[in-house]
């Protein structure tokens, strides 16, 4: 393991306990600057495992916030004007994506091992599975099924939970396809996912922009409204659902989703580095005065930017309106609730983050 600053720190923090105890300290005091040491963990509910070239060809640039949001004349290509952005940022400090696919899973689990990240990481099984094998503790499988809906779902669901080969089924994108989440045409997937008592993440809220435009997109903002679950969420009063994105930017409705629904959680997603700080800090400020607090989730939304995962960190570490125990509850006890994480699993979690 590349020994980081943060690192150092910690094993200074663990060295110098060790000193005290020589020197005399109570054993109580060695405990303590220990547990200062250790990196809690983390869960980031929304994960990506891409090839390189799934956004575009790299390398792309990522703006955190993007800022301006990207301008369109309505005229030329928009294929090329929609990855214009990405090719010549806009912003002093872009992330640049990797070339290879290696080096987006290398790069990003370099991250998750130092901050002690568990991800909910979705993909295509293959890319999934090598991710798993490169790293069995802090990968939770996460897969999307075919569409439309095989018959045979539920049963596959049945086997694949059986050989812990999926922990969440997501991330779900009708929108990307023009499919309200309580089109008739989805009925089988949440019928199968309750039937299995395997959560479900779905895509509600914002795309790339401009993303209605690109060849065979169905994407419609409208379906940005995360009370078209509701009736889902009736009919299948057992299914977890996570709302990614936090339901952005439908405030209102998420803020009704959410008192009317209860065991409805949300991630962050990608607003928390795509959004300016005062834009996502009035969005998650809101709901956390509202009384949501314990259903909010970190998630990074990591694409083929492995780096957006700390500044995305640093967004809920740096919330001048969250106290210590709030972001820890979105940094990793709410999405442990959420996944029904046992306490052995919790105190593993931990224990990974020992110096
Ligand atoms: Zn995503």
């Amino acid at each position: 393991m590349v020994v980081t600053s943060e690192r150092r720190g910690a094993l200074a923090a663990g060295l110098t306990a060790v000193i005290l105890a020589l020197l005399g300290t109570p054993s109580a005091a060695l405990a303590a600057a220990l547990a200062a040491a250790r990196v809690e963990p983390i869960i980031d509910m929304h994960v990506h495992a891409l090839s390189a070239d799934d956004q575009g060809p790299p390398p792309l640039a990522m703006c955190t916030p993007m800022d301006p949001m990207p301008t369109w004349d309505a005229g030329g290509k928009h294929q090329e004007s929609f990855l214009e952005p990405f090719k010549h940022p806009a912003c002093a400090d872009p992330i640049w994506s990797p070339m290879t696919d290696e080096e987006v899973m290398t790069r990003t689990l370099a991250i998750m091992n130092r901050r002690n990240i568990i991800g909910v990481v979705s993909g295509r099984f293959a890319l999934v599975k090598t991710w798993r094998a490169a790293a069995p503790e802090r990968v939770l499988p996460s897969l999307m099924p075919d569409f439309p809906v095989r018959p045979g779902l539920s049963a596959e669901l049945a086997d694949a939970k059986k050989k812990g080969l999926i922990t969440v089924l997501g991330e779900l994108g009708p929108q990307y396809e023009g499919i309200s989440p309580d089109d008739p045409k989805l009925e089988g997937l949440w019928a199968a996912a309750e039937a299995n008592d395997i959560p479900v993440a779905v895509h509600v809220g914002p795309g790339p922009p401009g993303v209605a435009y690109m060849p065979g997109s169905g994407y419609r903002a409208r379906l940005s409204n995360p009370l078209l679950l509701e009736d889902v969420l009736v009919r299948h009063p057992r299914l977890r659902v996570n709302v990614m994105h936090a339901g952005y930017p439908m405030l209102d409705a998420t803020l009704a989703l959410l008192y009317a629904h209860p065991q409805v959680y949300l991630d962050t997603g990608v607003i928390i580095y795509t959004q300016s700080r005062p834009e996502f800090y009035r969005y998650l400020k809101t709901l956390v005065e509202a009384g949501f607090g314990k259903r909010i989730m970190f998630g990074s939304d990591q694409m083929v930017w492995p780096e957006t995962i700390e500044r995305a960190i640093a967004v809920i570490d740096e919330a001048p309106f969250l106290s210590p125990e709030q972001k820890r509850d979105i940094l990793y006890n709410n999405a442990a609730r959420f996944l029904r994480l046992d306490a052995a699993t919790q105190a593993r979690h931990r224990a990974m983050g020992a110096p």
